[in-house]
């Protein structure tokens, strides 16, 4: 199904069209897809050379004039492609692609990331994430949830041959990216890594797309795929129980309408999410308020908000996004915001993707890999040296570290250079704790723009009560015609409302009382062949896509499926041993990172106990590693009953 990523849809514009789609795509993925074309890696031991690659920056430090001549260079070097008929190249050999990739990093990229990356890029188009049962007869799945992750999952397990069936409780695909439709929606990670390896999409329309864009993307995909046939819409997992005579999940479902259905499958994969259950604040009297109240991720979009008092509360990524997209359609807006968040500037936030980029995403051989490389590359780990806490720091609780001081002050840099003339706003937005300590949002200017307009206020007190009309803080009240919960999700909730309950009759909420892990984030002990996808401490909060997360935990449960088979049945789980090794070097890992930090009060990231579970806080070439095949000594496999 995944086309041969260096072929690509042949060129058949005029040289004045090429030249002008060269002018806007983006260099340094040009450079590598002359490479590729023209099987001469000469360009890349001239004088020109990127400089750096940093966060959001994606031109290589590269002055004007070298971009120019690169340009020009590549223009020559397309014409004669296109004049050849757009063959597709021959694969470059193994030295000349590292070379290459070194070459756009601006660094020497250390062997293991490389292999990383190449995996990620897939040039040869094989698809190595794929899974393999190796059986006529692989273990029955169900999957729980067709959102990014289910999806994955599903295509995964009908690849294979797996039979399996998705359980979703929405009426179409997408989880997260079906349920949010607030105004302002879309993603913070830049899309052309927000997407499945083995589906690039070379027609997303902007750098980060709006929800509307990526739910089309997902739905394409799984109509692709196929996998609209195995899903059953509108219909919860109430409770899955572990039969550990016959070796199997028997579940209980409950469709929209209330019926209850049984079924039975000898594996689960729970693919539900982290943010898809609504935090609701308990702030006094909230029933009291007379107009309409709803979450942002229930968006009520019968709600005219034209010359409305809107109020606003909570302003974490949500709020952050709703804001500036609302701001001009209402009368007043106010912002409640309990903690400031830090942001950092990314230019191509609200743009559209450069018709060059587009253009050579479907016409230049390796563009759209080599373009994927540079998100990866400027998104990978290095923030976990930022957000790693130096106990001896003099500046905590403001910086963590010297490498955390020097990126606070790039951030407030950012915030000075937009209203340093207003001091009052200053003091409200720049935060009190560590960058990264809660989720950095990306940013081109629109928050501050949409806090700096007159009919705008952001009240950083607390409200104190609810009355018909209006919001109350201890020392004023905020009149106000609609109000909108921008309040977060129950992340910490894992696997709520459903009911899990393993060997021994043990229910998987009152075995992680509060405090939920699993090994890898995927497996857990007496809960045999039970697989989390976007489980306990696989969120990422120091860059990477967690579709990249999804794609190795997807990886990891093929190869446990596949031991099953190779068993004939049977069950799989970790060992208690690697289960409590594993979590004490997680927390442990996690204990010593600015976002268990006692100086970040409240964040999702953190659970009642202060501790985190939520987040990884490995880097993501440790995971890929970790998870890339199931270690025998750390699980137990057992025989299916009749060998047994
Ligand atoms: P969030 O980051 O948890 O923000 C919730 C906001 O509500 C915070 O400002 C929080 O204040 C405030 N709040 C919560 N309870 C409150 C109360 N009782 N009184 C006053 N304020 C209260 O939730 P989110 O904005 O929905 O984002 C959650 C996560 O979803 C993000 O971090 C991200 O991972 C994901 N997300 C991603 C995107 C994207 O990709 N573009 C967009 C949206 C969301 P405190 O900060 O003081 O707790």
């Amino acid at each position: 199904m995944t086309p041969y990523p260096l072929t690509t849809e042949p060129i058949v514009e005029p040289d004045d069209a090429v030249e002008s789609a060269l002018r806007t795509a983006n260099v340094l993925a040009l450079v590598a897809s002359v490479v590729h074309i023209t099987g001469d890696p000469a360009v890349l031991r001239g004088p020109i050379r990127p400089r750096r690659l940093a966060f959001n920056e994606f031109d290589g430090g590269l002055a004007e004039e070298d971009q120019t001549e690169l340009r020009r260079f590549a223009f020559g070097a397309v014409k004669a492609f296109r004049d050849r008929g757009s063959e597709t190249p021959s694969p470059l050999e193994g030295p000349v692609v590292r070379e290459l990739m070194d070459w756009l990093a601006a660094a020497h990229v250390d062997d293991d990331y490389a292999e990383l990356f190449l995996e990620e890029m897939d040039l040869g188009g094989n698809d190595p994430r794929r899974i393999d049962v190796h059986s006529t007869t692989p273990p029955s799945v169900l999957v729980i949830g067709c959102g990014m992750s289910g999806l994955l999952a599903g295509i995964r397990l009908k690849e294979a041959g797996i039979p399996f069936e998705i359980v979703e409780k929405n009426d179409d695909v997408g989880g997260a990216w079906y349920e949010n439709t607030y105004p302002g929606c879309r993603v913070d990670v830049a899309n052309h890594y927000y997407c499945y390896s083995f589906e690039p999409n070379h027609g997303f329309s902007e750098y980060f797309s709006r929800q509307p864009e990526l739910h089309t993307y997902f739905r394409d995909v799984m109509r692709r795929h196929g996998v609209d046939r195995h899903v059953r819409w509108r219909t919860e997992v109430e409770r899955a129980e572990w039969d550990e005579e016959g070796l199997l999940w028997r579940i209980t479902t409950r469709a929209l309408d209330g019926s209850r259905s049984e079924m039975t499958a000898a594996a689960i994969i729970s693919a539900v999410g982290q943010l898809n259950r609504p935090h609701i604040p308990d702030i006094p009297n909230l029933d009291h308020f007379a107009g309409p109240v709803f979450h942002s991720a229930q968006w009520d979009s019968t709600v005219d908000l034209r010359g409305k008092r809107v109020a606003l509360i909570g302003a974490g990524a949500s709020g952050f996004q709703i804001g500036p997209a609302i701001v001009d359609d209402v009368e007043s807006l106010l912002v409640f915001q309990r903690t400031a968040q830090w942001m950092i500037p990314n230019r191509l936030y609200h743009e559209a993707v450069s018709a060059g980029s587009r253009w050579a995403m479907r016409h230049l051989p390796g563009y759209a890999r080599w373009y994927r490389f540079l998100l990866l590359w400027q998104a990978t780990d290095k923030m976990l040296d930022v957000v790693r806490v130096d106990p001896t720091w003099p500046g905590l609780p403001g910086s963590v570290n010297a490498l955390s001081e020097r990126f606070r002050q790039r951030l407030v840099q950012w915030i000075e250079e937009q209203i340093g003339d207003n001091p009052e706003l200053m003091a409200k937005v720049i935060p009190d704790y560590a960058p990264l300590g809660k989720r950095l949002l990306q940013d081109d200017g629109s928050w501050l723009g949409c806090l700096s307009q007159e009919h705008v206020e952001l009240v950083r007190e607390p409200i104190v009560d609810m009355e018909e009309h209006a919001v109350v803080t201890a020392d004023r009240r905020y009149p106000a015609d609609v109000i909108v919960l921008a309040t977060g999700f129950r992340a910490n909730d894992f696997l709520f409302p459903m009911e899990i309950v393993g060997r021994g009759g043990h229910s998987l909420h009152d075995v992680w009382n509060g405090r939920p892990a699993a090994y890898l984030g995927i497996t857990m002990p007496d809960f045999p062949n039970f697989f989390l996808m976007f489980g306990p401490g696989t969120n990422l909060a120091h860059a990477g896509s967690v579709i990249f997360q999804s794609e190795c935990q997807m990886r990891y449960i093929g190869a446990c499926l596949a031991l099953l088979a190779r068993n004939g049945g049977g069950s799989v789980e970790p060992t208690a041993a690697a289960f409590d090794d594993y979590v004490e070097r997680w927390q442990n890992e996690l204990s010593q990172t600015v976002w268990a930090h006692p100086s970040i009060g409240h964040s999702w990231y953190k659970a009642a106990d202060g501790c985190v579970y939520v987040l990884s806080p490995w880097r993501l070439v440790d995971y890929w590693k970790m998870t890339a095949t199931p270690d025998p000594t750390a699980h137990i496999v057992h025989p299916p009953r009749a060998a047994s």
